[in-house]
């Protein structure tokens, strides 16, 4: 029998168990073309239209306009940290990026080798347990963009709504967040994320791209980096790892049919809820990482009295089938990443355990 545990790793993440059955049904022969989708050439007709309707599918749950372009990339959202600066940063102009964690930094580092990139905020000194307020964000009247990070994966922290920037466009790293609410694309420039946490499996990189910030990429920059010549392809420009789209066209079908992103907004709230409930009410026996106005769904890292009691709460939730809840490096402790695909009855678990344990060890 297969067994499945509830998975709480922050990426590669948990898959809804419905697009893994789908995947292993049309494994074999993809309707009927009596092959897998990883033996077709990305020139034949289902893979473009397998691209097509992913795009599509893009579109309509983030409801975004005509203005935008979809496309999907590789190397990662790591590789977006250096072609956006390349991509849309004129030698002129400047960007600014609001620091709120250990990707945000990053981010930021390889935009440095780039262009002019100057600092909006940085809450390193407070360990990144919350977001900067509108009125500690320095802006640049010569910012070409700004870049944030919409959930913070590592420090449990999320924008709830986008910072106001004077039109000036947001580069937004949605990596840890993407389709998990509704977002307003108000002063959305470009949008980014790695698929292996909230879309698919690792390999793929969507972008969103307002199309008038593609109209002057540079001459020198090489096609496999330019957003022009990626959008102009529809994204098959060359081979593009057309198994992880496939899987992502499936999960986007799985939201959809759920009811969007208002729907999968409302129960990722109430999956979240589940577990902060259980850090408040604990006494201080659980300390969550970040400050409660900017607490994230996406992922809940959080503390216990000491590392050996730590050790022992993530031995026992091993042997409960509640598995990848050690914390990332920098933080310690634990975190429980409970992205769109986390079901509410794996919160539920989790919820009840923590309670459990804390009884026990109180
Ligand atoms: C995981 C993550 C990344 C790194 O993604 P890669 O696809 O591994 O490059 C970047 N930003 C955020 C917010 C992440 O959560």
């Amino acid at each position: 029998m297969t067994k499945r545990v509830y998975n709480f790793s922050a990426g590669p993440a948990t898959l809804p168990e419905e697009v893994l059955n789908k995947v292993q049904g049309e494994l074999l022969d993809y309707k009927g073309h009596g092959m897998s989708v990883m033996e077709m050439s990305h020139r034949s007709e289902p893979i473009k239209s397998i691209v097509d309707e992913t795009e599509s599918l893009v579109k309509e749950l983030l409801n975004i306009s005509d203005k935008y372009k979809v496309l999907f990339m590789q190397g990662g959202a790591s590789s977006q940290f250096y072609m956006i600066p390349q991509n849309i940063l004129k030698p002129d102009q400047t960007a600014s990026y609001i620091l709120t964690g250990s990707f945000a930094k990053k981010a930021y580092e390889e935009a440095v080798k780039i262009g002019n990139i100057k600092v909006a905020a940085d809450m390193k000194a407070e360990k990144y347990t919350r977001l900067p307020n509108e009125n500690e964000l320095d802006f640049d009247s010569n910012n070409a963009y700004i870049h944030l990070t919409t959930n913070n994966t590592i420090y449990g922290t999320q924008w709830g709504s986008m910072p106001e920037t004077s039109g000036i466009p947001i580069a937004a790293d949605m990596s840890s967040d993407i389709m998990s609410r509704p977002i307003d694309m108000t002063n959305i420039g470009i949008i980014y994320a790695g698929a292996q946490k909230n879309l698919g499996p690792a390999g793929v990189t969507l972008v969103v791209i307002r199309k008038d910030l593609m109209e002057n990429v540079p001459e020198s920059l090489p096609n496999m980096n330019r957003y022009d010549v990626i959008a102009e392809a529809d994204s098959l420009f060359n081979t593009p790892p057309v198994f992880a789209i496939y899987v992502m066209k499936l999960v986007l079908e799985w939201i959809k049919n759920m009811g969007g992103l208002n729907k999968i907004h409302e129960i990722n709230k109430e999956k979240a809820n589940y577990i902060y409930e259980v850090i408040d009410e604990s006494d201080g026996f659980y300390k969550g990482h970040a400050k409660k106005e900017d607490r994230s769904l996406m992922n809940v890292p959080f503390r216990l009295k000491d590392e050996d009691l730590e050790k022992r709460f993530l031995q026992e939730a091993e042997k409960n089938e509640l598995v990848g809840l050690k914390g990332h490096r920098s933080v310690g402790g634990i975190r429980a990443s409970i992205y769109n695909a986390m079901p509410v009855e794996g919160c539920k678990a989790l919820a009840e355990f923590m309670k459990d344990f804390c009884q026990k060890n109180k």
